[in-house]
C-alpha cells in the first residue's frame, strides 16, 4: 500500500505535518511519496500509470488550498481517493465544491487507522493526538532533494540556509479573542524530550537552525525547559512580548537566533480590553531592550483596520511600530478575514 502526500510550496518547502504523517504511516507498513505541486499536466503525467491508496492534499492558507483544488479534481478524476488537511481546513473555514472525498478537520495522525482498518473518526470528528509523546520524529526523507528557502523576516542572508521545522508543543495558554488557536480542540499539549528529539534531528539532517513552530513557546513551563537537558543548538520560534528576562536570557544560551512576538494593536487599552492580549507597553519595551541587548533579531506582529478599531488606535500602532522596531509585520483585517486566518 502506498500513500502520495501533496502540498502547494508557498513559503515553506519542509512540511513538519507530511514529514510527520510519512513517519507514522511508514511506521505501519505504508509507502509514502511526495509530489510538490506545480504544474496541473505535469501532475496528470505524474499519476499516469499508478494508483495510491490515497492522494493526500495539505493546505495551510487559502491561497495554497485555492491552488491545490485543479490538482485534487484531475486526481480524483483519474479515479484516485482524494483526501485534504492541514493547518487550513483545521481552522473550520467552510470549502464550497472542494473536490476532496474527505476533509480532516483536526489532528491527522490517524491517517494510517483509516487506511489499514477503515477508521475514518479523523473526517468525521475533530480529532486530537491527546499525547504529543506518542508521536514519533518526523521523517524528512522525502524531502531530501529539496532546496529550503524559507523566509524569515530577519535573516535575509539566511535564505538559502536549512531550517528544519520542529514543534515542541500545541495549543497555546493564553486566549486572545482573535486568535484562530482557541478555536482548535484540545488543550496545551508538551512534548516531554525536546533536548532529545533535537538531537536525532539535528545528528540525522544537519540543520543551519530549527524553526521551533509552536504557537507560543513554552519557556515559561519547567518542565518544557528541563526537556532540553544540555542541548544546544541555533533556533527561532514564536515568543510572547512579555517573555520574562530571566527566560529570554536562558533562551539565548540555548540558541534563540530571531523571533516572532504578536503586539497587534499600539493602544494598550484596546490591546487589552477588546484582544484580551494580555500585553502591556511596558512589558513590550523591557522585553524589546533585552532583546537589543542580547542581539537577538525579532519580527514585532501588528494588526490594524480591527473592527471598532479609531482611527487613533491605528495611529497608536504605527507610532509603536517605529518604536519597537526590529521587522515589524503588519496585517490588515480585511485581508485577514476573507481567509479564515482571524
Ligand atoms: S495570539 Fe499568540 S498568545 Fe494569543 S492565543 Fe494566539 S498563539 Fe496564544
Amino acid at each position: 500500500m502506498k500513500v502520495l502526500f501533496c502540498f502547494y510550496p508557498l513559503f515553506v518547502h519542509y512540511n513538519h505535518g507530511v514529514a510527520l504523517l510519512s513517519q507514522l504511516c511508514r511506521q505501519r507498513g505504508i509507502e509514502t511519496e511526495l509530489y510538490m505541486l506545480d504544474d496541473v499536466d505535469k501532475f496528470a503525467a505524474f499519476l499516469t500509470g499508478k494508483q495510491y491508496a490515497a492522494v493526500c492534499f495539505s493546505a495551510v492558507i487559502e491561497r495554497d488550498y485555492t491552488n491545490c483544488v485543479p490538482f485534487m479534481r484531475r486526481a480524483r478524476a483519474r479515479g484516485e481517493l482524494v483526501l485534504l488537511g492541514g493547518v487550513y481546513p483545521r481552522r473550520g473555514v467552510a470549502l464550497p465544491n472542494c473536490p476532496a472525498h474527505l476533509v480532516c478537520r483536526g489532528d491527522g495522525e490517524s491517517l494510517p487507522d483509516f487506511l489499514l482498518l477503515g477508521d475514518d473518526r479523523l473526517f468525521q470528528e475533530q480529532m486530537i493526538a491527546p499525547d504529543l509523546n506518542a508521536l514519533p520524529l518526523p521523517d524528512y526523507e522525502l524531502f531530501k532533494n529539496i532546496p529550503f528557502d524559507r523566509e524569515l523576516p530577519f535573516m535575509a542572508e539566511r535564505h538559502d540556509k536549512k531550517v528544519l521545522p520542529y514543534y515542541s508543543s500545541r495549543g497555546c495558554r493564553s486566549a486572545c479573542t482573535f486568535c484562530e488557536v482557541r478555536n482548535q480542540n484540545g488543550t496545551y499539549r508538551l512534548r516531554r524530550n525536546v533536548g532529545t528529539d533535537l538531537r536525532c534531528l539535528s545528528q540525522r539532517y544537519q540543520p543551519d537552525l530549527f524553526m521551533i513552530g509552536d504557537e507560543t513557546l513554552p519557556y515559561y513551563d519547567k518542565r518544557w525547559r528541563e526537556s532540553w537537558g544540555n542541548f544546544h543548538h541555533p533556533f527561532v520560534a514564536y515568543l510572547r512580548g512579555d517573555c520574562p528576562v530571566e527566560q529570554l536570557a536562558w533562551l539565548k544560551e540555548r540558541g534563540l537566533s530571531g523571533c516572532a512576538f504578536g503586539v497587534e494593536s499600539g493602544d494598550e487599552t484596546y490591546r487589552n480590553d477588546v484582544l484580551k492580549k494580555g500585553l502591556t507597553d511596558e512589558e513590550l519595551l523591557r522585553t524589546v531592550e533585552q532583546l537589543n541587548r542580547l542581539d537577538i533579531p525579532y519580527a514585532p506582529f501588528y494588526m490594524t483596520g480591527l473592527p471598532g478599531e479609531s482611527m487613533r488606535q491605528q495611529a497608536a500602532t504605527h507610532k509603536m511600530r517605529e518604536q519597537l522596531g526590529g521587522f515589524p509585520v503588519t496585517f490588515q483585517y480585511e485581508n485577514l478575514k476573507p481567509s479564515g486566518r482571524i
